[in-house]
């Protein structure tokens, strides 16, 4: 357990927002992991006061930050009351856990985020990035709109490495069917990490296992609760 301290509250688009907080000097991730927040708040719902977040920044970025989508008007006790986070405020954090962590780079590897699922895949790409690493990497990031969350953090990192790309699906479009086949036909060779709304992510995996790909070389992180 660690107690986090909160800084500030930055909007990344309309909706979306990254809450940054100091940590204890022994408070260490890896790039892709996630922590549970409890946040006790007056008038709690039937939600309650913990909340899986993954930490969107990178260990490099020395500050904790998460981000999530807060609809003010339809969100559960617990956003609410995070949007009005004062400075200064304690929040408590467990240890850093979760496998979606490079552990080898010996391959090439297929990022694929949906919408706030972006989280963790900032943090890894920007971690490689920063390690030199940022090369033989694809991302395929679908959203709602136009208003992609991180999109100048990702520009920035795909405009100094030449073998670093971007594919943006924005809705109506979506990672279909074919767009996968098509990708792991190319490079069947490859590692996957998946990221975002669960039936996004078990439809990419299993259809990445039925194309041949072993489960070794999927990582996924189901963000339930949406
Ligand atoms: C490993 C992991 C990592 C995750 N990482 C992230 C992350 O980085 N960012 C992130 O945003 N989320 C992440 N999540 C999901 C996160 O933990 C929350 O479940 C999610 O953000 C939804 O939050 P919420 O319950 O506050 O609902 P909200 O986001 O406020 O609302 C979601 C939906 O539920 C409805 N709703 C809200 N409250 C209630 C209620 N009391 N009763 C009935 N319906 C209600 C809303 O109207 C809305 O349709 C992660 C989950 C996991 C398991």
């Amino acid at each position: 357990m660690a107690e986090l301290i909160f800084v500030k509250r930055i909007e990344n688009a309309p909706n979306v927002y990254s809450f940054i907080f100091r940590s204890p000097e022994n408070f260490k991730w890896i790039a892709g992991q996630f922590i549970q927040i409890t946040f006790p708040h007056d008038n709690t719902d039937s939600r309650g006061t913990k909340r899986f977040f993954s930490i969107s920044s990178a260990p490099f970025e020395k500050n904790v930050m998460v981000t999530t989508r807060i609809e003010t008007q339809n969100s559960s006790s617990f956003k609410k009351a995070f949007f009005n986070l004062k400075p200064k405020t304690i929040v408590e954090s467990t240890d850093p856990k979760g496998k979606l962590i490079v552990t080898k780079q010996d391959k090439k590897i297929i990022f694929v985020a949906g919408g706030i699922g972006i989280t963790p895949i900032r943090s890894l790409i920007l971690d490689l990035d920063y390690k030199n690493k940022l090369s033989n990497v694809d991302l395929l990031y679908a959203n709602r709109d136009n208003d992609i969350p991180f999109r100048n953090d990702l520009e920035n990192r795909k405009s100094n490495n030449s073998s670093f790309n971007i594919y943006y699906f924005i809705s109506p479009d979506h990672i279909c069917d074919e767009t996968v086949k098509k990708i792991y036909r190319k490079f069947p060779d490859c590692r996957a990490f998946l990221s975002g709304p669960p039936g996004m992510v078990k439809s990419i995996e299993d259809l990445f296992i039925s194309e041949g790909m072993t489960e070794e070389n999927i990582k996924t992180d189901y963000f339930t609760g949406y």
